[in-house]
């Protein structure tokens, strides 16, 4: 179960109201990397998780995570409290009011719909949603993904720090940058607090591809480092020994058909057979003007027919026009 203590977990200490920097807070709040998916990333693992360590972990720190939410939202709700107020009582003229409210498009969504409270939705004013959470119920990936979901928050704390001058808001986002660095340092231990962590999963990998690295864009700039070259790798330089002789066929796919497929593939094949040795007229060359390019050239008598078929047809027309004018 969960209870709720009223205190935050780091007091928020905001200098003056900002509509502006509370819809960048937002990312933080209901973004990819902010503090909800965090809470519901780890809070859905842990449910599943059957090691009573890491189930202890991730439910500690989804917690956290939640009450994380708390905090930036507090922050959020305190940069609106002045258009919030403004907004209920009207107390501003029109056009001042007009201009707190609409200092960015977030801020007028933020603002009018949901009148200055935290909406779950990031800095540019896109709904919070579940794929976000990209868990995949295997320890050695989710912890993974774990460290990296962490990564990003801090950078994302990082560079909310950067743009503001508020003390206070500094201050507070610079525990909550810290806290990820923490808890991506447990999802670390975690990891490798599992034996043969890697290759995730449980088949291993088939040899000798493990240790392959495929030189597969070539030219200049190509480089080596210990990523691709040394004692660890196997480097292809020479795209046509890679793959098909090694894996014993042709390198061409196929597919055992039953009878009755087989007979369809081959009615589609015939019915939709090309001939190369026809150049027939086609639609871009009748409605060929100036910048078509080359148009089929053994047709094109034909198609300046048409246009000058075209041209007569209006001339004639028009002298026929004439010649009744003048006998009335
Ligand atoms: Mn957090
Ligand atoms: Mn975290």
């Amino acid at each position: 179960m969960f209870m709720h203590n009223k205190r935050l977990q780091y007091t928020v200490r905001v200098s003056e109201p900002n509509p502006k920097l509370a819809c960048m807070m937002l990312e933080q709040f209901g973004g990819a990397d902010g503090e909800l998916a965090a809470a519901m990333r780890y809070f859905t693992q842990g449910l599943a998780e059957e090691d009573p360590g890491r189930k202890d972990m991730l439910l500690d720190i989804a917690t956290e995570e939640l009450s994380h939410l708390e905090v930036i939202g507090s922050i959020v709700t305190m940069l609106n409290k002045g258009v919030r107020a403004q907004l209920s009582e009207q107390q501003k003229a029109e056009a001042e009011l007009y201009q707190m409210v609409g200092t960015s498009s977030t801020s007028v969504k933020e603002s009018i719909l949901f009148g200055g409270g935290p909406a779950l939705m990031d800095s540019a004013g896109v709904p919070w949603t579940a794929a976000y959470v990209d868990s995949r119920g295997e320890p050695t990936v989710d912890l993974r993904s774990n460290i990296a979901a962490e990564s990003r928050a801090k950078i994302v704390y990082e560079r909310l720090i950067g743009i503001t001058d508020d003390p206070g808001i500094k201050e507070a986002l610079g525990f909550l940058m810290t806290r990820e660095i923490a808890h991506q340092k447990s999802f670390e231990k975690a990891l490798h607090s599992i034996e043969n962590n890697f290759p995730p999963g449980k088949l291993p990998g088939v040899d000798p591809y493990t240790d392959m690295y495929v030189n597969a864009s070539q030219g200049e700039g190509d480089m080596q480092g210990p990523w691709n070259s040394g004692e660890q790798w196997d480097r292809i330089d020479d795209l046509n020994e890679v793959l098909p002789a090694d894996t014993g066929g042709d390198g061409t796919a196929s597919v055992k058909l039953g009878p009755g497929d087989g007979a369809a593939m081959a009615k589609m094949v015939t019915r939709l057979k090309s001939d190369p040795s026809k150049d027939p007229m086609t639609g871009s060359d009748l409605g060929a003007g100036p910048g078509a390019g080359r148009t089929t050239k053994g047709d094109m008598g034909a198609s300046q027919d048409i246009h000058q078929a075209t041209r007569d047809a209006e001339k004639a027309a028009k002298a026929e026009r004439s010649e009744s004018a003048d006998a009335q």
